[in-house]
């Protein structure tokens, strides 16, 4: 049963990931509490470090909090989803199955979350077909 602060980030977050925009729903599973700075990387739990993301994105996150922009080549901190607007660093590509980073900050979160990998790729494609994908916020 989620606890009381997975409701309350979830009123903050709503039902999609922090990163990859997935909804819950979709995937039929709860997202799960992320640390923005990963504890192992000086962050802590309290609530302005927490949001919510897909399973995927968590784990493929880790405790990284940058990465390399592969257009410059300069390591960049990755997106925080609870300061940062998405829809500045990143867009959906015209099929809606990739993620697309416009900034540095969201091409370097694209390759370091691996937003864009085959499975995720292939479930977005089978989810656009039935009008479940992109998500309209
Ligand atoms: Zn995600």
């Amino acid at each position: 049963m989620p606890s009381a602060l997975y409701y309350r980030l979830l009123e903050e977050a709503g039902p999609c990931c922090g990163y990859c925009r997935t909804c819950a729903l979709i995937i039929g599973q709860p997202l799960t509490i992320e640390h923005i700075i990963a504890i192992a990387k000086g962050g802590t739990s309290d609530i302005l470090n927490l949001w919510l993301s897909c399973r995927r994105c968590n784990q493929f996150k880790g405790t990284q909090i940058e990465a390399v922009d592969p257009e410059s080549g300069i390591v960049t901190p990755l997106f925080n989803p609870r300061t940062q607007p998405w829809r500045e660093h990143f867009a959906w590509s015209a099929n809606a199955a990739q993620i697309i980073g416009l900034s540095p900050c969201g091409r370097a979160t694209v390759v370091a979350l691996r937003m864009n990998n085959d499975d995720i790729v292939s479930a977005r494609t089978l989810w656009v077909s039935v009008g479940w994908h992109p998500p309209q916020d």
